[in-house]
């Protein structure tokens, strides 16, 4: 989402209090634009949803145990977000570009990721985004903790990685024009994958039968990956068709949010781009919620159907609530560049 703001009579009196401390304003702005949807993600609603749509797919044998944990499960739908400032290698695990590797990237990118750093080299796979290779790699984690019964590390696990799938199923998150940088369309990131699904969700059809089970994870993680990718061609071709035709005085508009107005697509141009998309959005966030579910299900199965009623209770403890304290401090150090006090 753009994040020009401008000032209420209120806010802008708040505000010249900032500008005399430069510091707490970039802070605030900075929250204030990473918290708005900038940045390659599902916005955070979305990812919320998705996680929780989820667990009323999944068997009486695991619902019990999901839905008694389902706030968890939503909150810490955006986790893996908020850690990709702080935490060094998860920014990559959200995307992959696959127009990088040309038009048969996935005759030439191997599924499993061994065989990928061998041919590729670990580096290159990095730079270029590892989505499709973590989520199988998360699912091996999710599998060991069903089999260990640790119940902390399931909801952890299951959590991030129903971000992870829901990423992946993004078509802006396959391609290196992921937000329309390279074509003049700068936004249609956080117009996708936030504006479009808040306005128009109460429309759409989530409710999808029980969770299945996955026989061949690589190839149905790289399928669903591969028609994502399909998908980002009409996301470009339709906006930039749309915009020529349509008066810029009335492409954008101002929303207020949280007291600030904000610089928005209008709901006029969201309308006939969104259908112009046929349903894509609401088909990528189902495939979402459809893999998510059945990811669970399938990892709680090769677990060998652990009886998850019988599972301890769950809450974080002191040492996981220094570990998120530091990795939020960690997050604004990087934001704001100031120094550790170990580093003086
Ligand atoms: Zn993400």
């Amino acid at each position: 989402m753009d994040s020009s703001i401008i000032s209420d009579d209120n806010f802008r009196k708040k505000f010249k209090v900032f500008l005399k401390k430069p510091m707490i304003l970039i802070f605030v702005l900075l929250i204030l634009t990473l918290e708005s949807g900038f940045g390659p993600k599902w916005g955070f609603w979305a990812h919320k949803r998705i996680n929780r749509l989820a667990v009323f797919r999944l068997p009486p044998e695991m619902q019990y145990f999901y839905k008694k944990h389902i706030d968890y499960l939503t909150e810490n739908a955006v986790n893996p977000d908020r850690r990709r400032y702080a935490v060094v290698g998860e920014a990559e695990r959200h995307f992959i570009d696959l127009d990088v590797y040309g038009d048969s990237a996935l005759a030439i990118l191997p599924k499993f990721w061994s065989a990928a750093v061998k041919k590729i080299g670990e580096d290159s796979l990095r730079k270029h985004g590892i989505v499709p290779w973590f989520i199988q790699s998360a699912a091996f984690q999710l599998t060991d903790a069903f089999k260990e019964k640790d119940t902390r590390r399931i909801l952890r696990i299951s959590a991030d990685l129903g971000h992870y799938v829901a990423d992946s199923n993004v078509p802006l998150h396959t391609t290196r024009n992921y937000n329309g940088q390279l074509t003049g369309q700068e936004g249609i990131h956080a117009f996708w994958e936030s504006r479009l699904p808040e306005l128009y969700v109460q429309d759409y059809d989530l409710w999808i039968g029980q969770a299945v089970y996955i026989d061949n994870l690589a190839e149905t993680v790289w399928n669903s990956v591969n028609r994502a990718h399909l998908a980002s061609d009409s996301v470009f071709l339709f906006e930039k068709h749309l915009s020529e035709s349509f008066d810029p005085d009335k492409k954008f508009s101002y929303e207020l949010r949280n007291n600030f107005l904000v610089r928005t697509y209008s709901q006029e141009f969201s309308e006939q781009y969104h259908n112009l998309l046929k349903g894509q959005v609401e088909r990528q966030m189902k495939a979402s919620v459809e893999m998510v579910g059945n990811l669970w299900f399938t990892c709680w199965i090769n677990a060998g159907q652990p009886d998850l009623r019988k599972m301890k209770d769950f809450a974080p403890d002191e040492k996981e609530k220094k570990a998120e304290a530091a990795e939020q401090r960690s997050w604004l150090q990087r934001l704001l560049r100031i120094r550790s006090e170990s580093d003086d």
